[in-house]
């Protein structure tokens, strides 16, 4: 089965591919469908409406079913920043290190006890016209002092869950835990459960 992965974010199409494979399911970017999705306004407030406003654009480009996340970091002592905002939290163009260190920044004083923070991955698959499947997952943690690990993307270098940075962790460890992973498995079974009856 194939479906369209709607992110110009060529690390999360990896992550998506890795964790989609296993279930029977072909991730094609939208450049592999031929197809160019520009920059679609993640207009939405929530997570959710953020996926689905993503994948409705790729379904409607494409007419193939379409996967697309929304994700992000929300942080307990910066009332929940950046959240929603998450990759657009130092301007449109930063890398990932400019963000990292920007939040490490207004972390600064914070005591480990109030380093809570959890990401979220909202996922929304449509099908058809008139069949959307939405999920989510959630990954709890806290903000470390410091970065640490290679691996990953966006944030994982300062996000600690387990005793490990996201960074530190093999892909198939952060797909175990991370909130992608448990949001996909979930997709995984509402999807088993269509096309098996
Ligand atoms: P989106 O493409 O609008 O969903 O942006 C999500 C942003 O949240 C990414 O650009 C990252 O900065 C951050 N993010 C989401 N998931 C992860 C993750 O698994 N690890 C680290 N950062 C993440």
């Amino acid at each position: 089965m194939k479906f369209i992965i709607a992110t110009n974010n060529a690390k999360k199409l990896k992550e998506l591919e890795r964790i989609l494979k296993p279930l029977g399911i072909d991730a094609v970017s939208a450049k592999e469908a031929g197809v160019n999705l520009g920059e679609v306004e993640e207009t939405g407030t929530t997570f959710a409406e953020n996926a689905f406003i993503k994948a409705n654009a790729a379904f409607k480009a494409t007419g193939m079913p379409a996967i697309a996340d929304d994700s992000g970091l929300s942080v307990d002592a910066l009332d929940g920043r950046p959240g929603v905002y998450s990759a657009r939290y130092c301007g449109e163009n930063a890398t990932d290190e400019e963000k990292y260190t920007k939040l490490l920044e207004e972390m600064q004083g914070v005591p480990d006890e109030k380093r809570t923070a959890h990401f979220t991955s909202a996922i929304c698959c449509i099908l058809s016209d008139k069949e959307k499947i939405e999920v989510d997952g959630i990954c709890n943690g806290t903000i470390s002092h410091t970065p640490n690990g290679n691996g990953g993307f966006g944030y994982d270098p300062i996000f600690d869950c387990n005793g490990k940075s996201f960074a530190e962790l093999t892909a198939e460890e952060k797909d175990k835990i991370s909130h992608r992973g448990i949001a996909l498995r979930k997709l995984q079974a509402e999807l088993k459960n269509r096309f098996d009856k």
